[in-house]
């Protein structure tokens, strides 16, 4: 199994991380040949997604990792990754990969006091850590989507077929239990 880590900008190096003590194999994303290549799931980590997404198009990454999606390509999407996911950006104009029925909305905690720490139950993993860092929610969902994880009522963690939506970082407290739940759910070609 090989998984591809959008390695364009933000907080992709702490996935790696996960992937390296999971004993995984990844490929860093960085350009369109990388992004032709086989890999048989994909994370879009946190960051800006104004940036990722400009920087997907300039460095011909948008189509190929789009064209995968679409057929199906599992991915693990958190924060910025999950705009990049979103059908729907209720506060902004830009549409991106657009494979996940759900409407975001951007900066949902505010931008100052956007940032912050808290467990709570995702789906049947039990309690988890949550990093939340100008992070948006989902404030509705399509058909098909399961919801996993709500903060103060707000959805939180979805997954739709094998599209997984996070509003948090999963990434940055030592936790591995959702990025062995992503793996588990990657069947490779
Ligand atoms: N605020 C960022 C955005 O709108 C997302 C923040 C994050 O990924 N931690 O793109």
């Amino acid at each position: 199994m090989k998984v591809g880590v959008l390695a364009v900008q933000g907080a992709f190096a702490e996935h790696e991380e996960i992937l390296s003590q999971l004993g995984v194999a990844y490929i860093e994303l960085r350009n369109g040949e990388d992004a032709r290549q086989d890999f048989d799931g994909l994370i879009l980590p946190g960051g800006e997604s104004t940036t990722q997404g400009k920087l997907l198009r300039e460095l011909d990454m948008f189509e190929p990792l789009r064209e995968k999606l679409s057929k199906g390509l599992p991915v693990l999407a958190t924060c910025a990754g999950l705009i990049l996911l979103a059908e729907q950006i209720s506060n902004d104009s830009a549409r991106y990969f657009g494979t996940l029925p759900v409407t975001v909305k951007r900066n949902a905690y505010g931008r100052q006091l956007g940032s912050f720490y808290t467990e709570e139950q995702f789906g049947d993993l039990g309690k988890v850590p949550m990093t939340f860092i100008r992070a948006p929610y989902v404030e509705a969902v399509g058909e098909g989507v399961e919801i996993l994880a709500r903060v103060d009522q707000n959805v939180v963690g979805v997954r739709f077929n094998n599209q997984i939506g996070l509003s948090f970082h999963p990434e940055l407290n030592g936790n591995r239990k959702i990025h062995q739940m992503f793996l588990d759910s990657i069947n490779p070609t």
